[in-house]
């Protein structure tokens, strides 16, 4: 299935930019202009990863993210020009997967968002399968623990 991803990010000529080196890469991308659209569209849609700017009308990235976070494990990548600790350490602890600070290189973004979704998705045959309470079945090293 095709990773849709919503680009939340109020700059225009920003939130062209990451659409153009997504698409490119072959992912579905829908954009949110603030806070509020971005989660009007998450719940419309069924949405692989967000890509979250913090500094945004309405509902500031902090908020979409705690609010995300009530209900979904949705992978979510922050994206923030306020290049201080206290960002990244306050976005991971609301739960963000990864972040990125302004200016970016559309080649770590796609880099980035690639290993988001790679954590994300289990490949094939390497679930572990659990059987009642005490067997664990692990393809990986087929043994039944
Ligand atoms: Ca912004």
């Amino acid at each position: 299935m095709l990773n849709k991803i919503l680009i939340v990010e109020d700059e225009p000529a920003l939130r062209n930019l990451l659409k153009t080196c997504l698409v490119k890469e072959g992912y579905q991308v829908l954009e949110a202009k603030d806070g509020q659209e971005a989660l009007d569209i998450f719940y419309e849609e069924n949405i692989s990863l967000v890509i979250l700017d913090i500094m945004l009308p309405k509902l500031d990235g902090f908020e979409v993210l705690r609010t995300l976070r009530l209900e979904s494990d949705v992978p979510v990548l922050i994206l923030t020009a306020r290049n201080t600790e206290y960002d990244e350490l306050q976005g991971l602890r609301l739960g963000a997967d990864d972040y990125i600070t302004k200016p970016f290189s559309p080649k770590e973004l796609v880099a980035r968002v690639r290993a988001v979704l790679r954590r994300y998705s289990p490949k094939p045959g390497s679930e572990k399968i659990h059987i009642g309470k005490a067997l664990l079945i692990d393809p990986a090293c087929r043994e039944v623990c």
